[in-house]
């Protein structure tokens, strides 16, 4: 590990996080949670969704949570989007970078979005060629079940690494891949990425962890050795999947910004201020069980300099 090394860590709370749950943040709430952790020291933060509001209606409030986000000095927000139609309405509301999900599981994808993955790639193109209309918008792609599926199992790598190949060929600025439902192992995950950093050129990688089964942090300490330096997270380990039972849990904010602390790996973040947000977060989502452990636990007390 060398002194300069630097990573990346994007909040997902407010989209990953929010999805599922059945408490409402009030739009207020949204921005006061966006600023903080802004504040706290995150460089991006995907702050929303571009859905139909009858299928996630926690993302009714897409437009102004971007437009109260894009007025944050030093913030680079984030959208996610399933189809074209998103991706538009995006544009529309000035995001600078939208990123596009598709399932390499073919199931998966077909339960999430309706349509196969060929037909996402597709859309993705489609996506890339208006973007490159406005010259406004950098279209990262996000790639569910990367690491296996809850409706399929195992998923072939060598569907992973044809899939991240046409994305790469197709233009997009960031290829993040997500352990969806909690399948993947670091053996498995270092192994995919090194094979994928051969295969996409100069595309950075990101990763996107989800706990489900306690392996979260050995997944991004498998990435990072592999060369990833992009991480998702979700502040209290929110988050999980509708077609992947019992898969709560994004990998913790906190925790990861504390592991990468511990290896000596600058964040940009402000542990305690992070800290701060968390206990916050408490309030703001009083109905739901919030996972982390530094959060319970405090960060460990080191000996000053000079001490024993
Ligand atoms: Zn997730």
């Amino acid at each position: 590990m060398m002194m300069q090394d630097r990573v990346s860590i994007r909040e997902v709370g407010l989209r990953d996080g929010l999805q599922l749950i059945s408490s409402r943040l009030d739009t207020e709430i949204k921005l006061d949670w966006i600023k903080a952790q802004a504040d706290a020291g995150f460089a991006e933060i995907e702050v929303t969704s571009f859905v139909p509001p009858s299928i996630l209606p926690q993302f009714a409030d897409a437009k102004p949570v971007l437009e109260g986000a894009q007025d944050i000095d030093g913030l680079l927000p984030t959208v996610l989007v399933p189809n074209l139609k998103g991706a538009v309405l995006a544009m529309d509301a000035g995001a600078r970078k939208i990123n596009f999900v598709l399932s390499v599981s073919e199931s998966h994808n077909m339960s999430n979005v309706r349509r196969s993955t060929d037909d996402s790639l597709a859309m993705l193109r489609e996506v890339i060629a208006e973007s490159k209309r406005r010259d406004t918008h950098s279209i990262g792609v996000a790639l569910a079940t990367s690491f296996g599926c809850s409706i399929e199992g195992d998923v072939s790598e060598a569907r992973v690494a044809n899939i991240a190949e046409q994305v790469a060929l197709a233009g997009v600025e960031e290829i993040n891949l997500a352990d969806t439902v909690g399948y993947g192992d670091p053996v498995q995950i270092a192994r995919i990425f090194r094979n994928l950093s051969k295969i996409v050129g100069t595309v950075p990688l990101a990763a996107h962890f989800h706990d489900t089964r306690g392996l979260g942090l050995a997944n991004v300490m498998a990435a990072f050795e592999a060369g990833v330096r992009r991480f998702d997270a979700a502040l209290g380990g929110l988050g999980g999947c509708p077609f992947a039972p019992g898969a709560s849990g994004n990998i913790a904010t906190e925790d990861t910004v504390h592991l990468f602390d511990r290896l000596g790996v600058a964040t940009g973040i402000n542990l305690d201020r992070l800290l701060d947000v968390r206990g916050r977060l408490v309030d703001w989502l009083s109905e739901e069980r919030l996972e982390g452990r530094l959060f319970g636990a405090g960060p460990a007390r080191r000996t000053a300099p000079g001490g024993a």
